[in-house]
């Protein structure tokens, strides 16, 4: 018999496929070359893409034609919002890319300015199941008007008071003379799984992918820091790095005044706290990137 491989769907084209392939290949996950427009064969692990439109990545792995899925938060909740037959899945593993934001925004000219203002009026949507949760547990009585896309220009046409939209930077809400009031989801893009009828085999795949991903996000976010500190002011500059629980200190050679402080940050590490640093008599301040970090 042939070993099981992890079949993983991601969207094949998109925002989702871009971050997706990136924090794959971080993983260290390699592709062998094909033309296969559907599928691709990692030649390093037992694991297999199908690359498919994220709004099927869900019914996809409810219904065992895959294993694991990334799709976004705004995706999955939709789903599950609209139908019963997707409360199986479950998030296995934040990615933390693909942010964005659903959101309810009316015309900055008009009358709605929060959510109590919809009563009785009409929001345009590419997301009925959450937009009419969100209402319906505010007790707001509006109508839903389904559309697939260029939900923002509802309003200007006449065929919705406000709309329930993704919104990132709110450029396009603001092209539209549109201000958004309400917060309906914050998303993200996750790994998503079933939560029952796993397959032992393939759980150990996807246990050494999750490590390996939940590594590479780490990574991300984690400077090392490099610096030399006055020792009499060493307490002061310890409190100054962000997220470092226990830094290093090594003597420096010929000097009894000053050590070198080594820290692991779990934090960004911005300007401001490299300036505070100095001011505290730090010097020789180095932050550098983590490759891959593992526990
Ligand atoms: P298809 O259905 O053809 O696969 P799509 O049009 O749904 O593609 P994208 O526009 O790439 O695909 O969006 C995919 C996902 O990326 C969205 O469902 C959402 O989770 C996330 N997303 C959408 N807009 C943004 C944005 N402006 N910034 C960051 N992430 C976004
Ligand atoms: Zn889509």
């Amino acid at each position: 018999m042939s070993e099981p491989r992890l079949k993983l769907a991601v969207q094949s084209k998109g925002r989702l496929s871009d971050g997706g392939m990136e924090l794959l290949s971080k993983a260290g996950v390699r592709f062998a070359y094909g033309r296969d427009q559907l599928h691709r064969r990692a030649d390093n692990m037992p694991l297999d893409l199908m690359l498919v439109r994220d709004d099927d990545i869900p019914s996809f792995v409810v219904g065992g034609a895959c294993d694991y899925g990334i799709v976004g938060e705004n995706v999955l909740y939709e789903m599950q919002a609209r139908s019963r037959r997707y409360a199986d899945l479950e998030v296995a593993l934040p990615l933390g890319f693909a942010k964005c934001t659903l959101k309810l925004a009316a015309p900055k000219a008009g009358s709605i300015r929060s959510i109590a203002d919809l009563a009785g009026r009409s929001v345009a949507t590419s997301y009925p199941g959450l937009t009419r949760r969100y209402l319906d547990d505010r007790g707001i009585s509006a109508e839903i008007v389904e559309m697939r896309g260029s939900v923002e220009v509802a309003p200007r046409m006449g065929i919705a008071d406000a709309i329930c939209d993704l919104v990132s930077s709110g450029a396009t809400l603001e092209a539209n003379g549109l201000a958004a009031f309400e917060t309906v989801l914050e998303s993200e893009a996750v790994l998503v799984r079933r939560s029952s009828s796993r397959i032992p085999e393939i759980e150990a795949v996807a246990g050494t992918l999750i490590e390996r991903m939940e590594g590479v996000i780490a990574s991300a976010q984690t400077k090392y820091i490099l610096l030399n500190a006055p020792k009499d002011r060493l307490k002061e500059i310890k409190d100054l790095i962000p997220g470092s629980d226990a830094p290093t200190i090594a003597q420096i050679a010929d000097r009894d005044d000053v050590v070198a402080v080594h820290a692991v940050c779990r934090e960004r590490v911005f300007w401001e706290t490299l300036e505070k640093l100095r001011a505290a008599g730090a010097r020789a301040i180095l932050v550098l990137p983590i490759e891959k970090m593992m526990a």
